[in-house]
């Protein structure tokens, strides 16, 4: 047994560990856990715990259902919300077939296989999340609108206010369990939240995430409100984007960074951001998941001025610019390492292992061929004409989930990335998600119609 498993086990005893969970995820990016007693963790450290995959969203068809579960002993936290003893422990899972072969289902598997892609010429892949979401008092499950925690906007610091003592418990938890946040501050719409992750490699980033939804929702229920990472809750406020900083090291070296050049942005630098535009509208369906995530990447800041929309809805990038999908932060003089470029298209609805796969893909593949970077939008691309844009080059974001599952059915970089099972399962699961869609009367169109038709 490696050092890894010898250290889980005797921290079980030492702390008086009586439940470990095994978490995984399922291809829509929900978690999963099954928990085991210690006594059998020896076991399945060597050989994985048997579970019927069948009924797991995307991980198996009935006839091939056996699966196992293998705890990766490097992400062993205890989970500090359960705080009584006997406690309780987590560890992320490898999903393999019953020959011990890596499941093609398995989203942590997709992102291991994009990682160890872009190792083998050489980059470690690092990502740093800006994760909004919202405080809500209520959760109607009939489509009725939900009530936010709070009144406050942007920066907001009000006394007495539900953020504070959320944030403050929330990001305490995250960092006992080793997961660091940079930054945190209401966001533009009420009850709207940010935390930021410090950037770390996006497995560990992709792991933090889940964790994330997970401790957010604990603690909000804990102060009495709940929490919901649906990209756009409300009409009238911008929605939850989960903007994400990215950069490649060779080693010790940002391979985005060269001093001197425009934004001292590399070659490498710009054939990522390059692959990333030209491969945005082909991977939206991953990125932005759900028919709600449109609402949320159209119409920018004009529709919710002054509210802090600035999702993006143009495929264009800029230096500094907050309407455009890829941004180039302000370079810090003597901050070479820094170096990075903001993805603003991911929303907190997507699965986060399976969004950084299909982006890192795209960035690498503009590597490997070589794309040439289109001129960046200085201008604010919201605030420009139709006719003005297409001058340009800049086309639109998919429009709705529909459009995006057309354009995704045709790529071969999200077939090759994902994978035939994950490909299509995630194309049947999406096109029946448009298809209901597509089939409800809405209030919308009654409202409209009724009376005057
Ligand atoms: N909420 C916006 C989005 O959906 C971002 C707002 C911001 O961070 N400036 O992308
Ligand atoms: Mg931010
Ligand atoms: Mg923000
Ligand atoms: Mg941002």
């Amino acid at each position: 047994m490696g050092k890894q498993q010898e250290f889980v086990l005797r921290t079980l005893e030492e702390r008086d560990i009586r439940f470990v969970r095994l978490w995984f995820t399922d291809v829509l990016g929900f978690l999963k856990s099954v928990a085991v007693a210690p006594a059998e963790l020896e076991q399945a450290f060597e050989e994985g715990i048997g579970f019927d995959g069948s009924a797991i969203e995307g991980f198996a068809r009935v006839y091939e259902s056996d699966m196992i579960a293998k705890p990766d002993p490097t992400t062993f936290q205890i989970l500090p919300w359960r705080s009584e003893t006997p406690g309780t422990a987590r560890m992320f899972c490898d999903i393999l077939m019953p020959d011990g072969s890596p499941s093609f289902a398995d989203p942590r598997y997709v992102l291991k296989r994009t990682l160890e892609k872009a190792s083998a010429q050489g980059f470690t892949f690092y990502t740093h999340p800006e994760i909004e979401f919202f405080l809500l008092k209520n959760l109607p499950g009939d489509g009725s609108v939900p009530e936010p925690a709070d009144q406050s906007g942007y920066f907001d610091h009000t006394p007495r206010g539900v953020g504070h003592d959320f944030r403050r418990q929330a990001i305490t938890i995250l960092e006992s369990m080793g997961i660091s946040v940079e930054f945190s501050h209401h966001e533009g719409a009420p009850g709207q939240q940010e935390i930021d992750l410090r950037y770390a490699d996006a497995l560990s980033t992709a792991d933090n995430i889940m964790t994330f939804r997970l401790v957010t929702k604990e603690v909000a229920l804990e102060q009495g409100v709940h929490a919901s990472f649906m990209p756009k809750p409300f009409s009238q406020h911008p929605g939850s984007g989960m903007h994400t900083h990215v950069s490649l090291f060779e080693g010790d070296r940002n391979a985005f960074h060269e001093s001197g050049a425009e934004y001292q942005l590399s070659k490498v630098g710009r054939s990522f951001i390059a692959g990333l535009l030209k491969h945005a509208a082909e991977t939206a369906a991953v990125t932005n998941q759900w028919v709600n995530s449109y609402k949320r990447i159209w119409g920018g800041s004009q529709r919710t001025a002054g509210a802090g929309g600035e999702a993006p809805s143009y495929i264009c990038w800029g230096h500094n610019n907050r309407s455009a999908l890829i941004r180039v932060p302000m370079y810090k003089p003597g901050k070479q390492g820094s170096t990075r470029i903001e993805v603003r298209s991911l929303d907190t609805g997507c699965n986060p292992y399976l969004a950084y796969a299909v982006t890192l893909a795209a960035g690498l593949k503009g590597i490997e061929e070589g794309y040439e970077l289109p001129p960046g939008a200085d201008d604010d691309v919201w605030a420009l004409s139709d006719a003005e844009r297409r001058a340009m080059g800049i086309q639109p974001m998919p429009q709705n989930l529909g459009e995006a599952i057309d354009l995704m059915q045709r790529s071969e970089l999200v077939a090759e990335t994902l994978g035939e099972h994950v490909f299509d399962f995630f194309l049947r699961n999406k096109k029946q998600e448009w298809e209901e869609y597509r089939s409800e009367v809405t209030p919308f169109e009654l409202r409209k119609n009724l009376q005057v038709l």
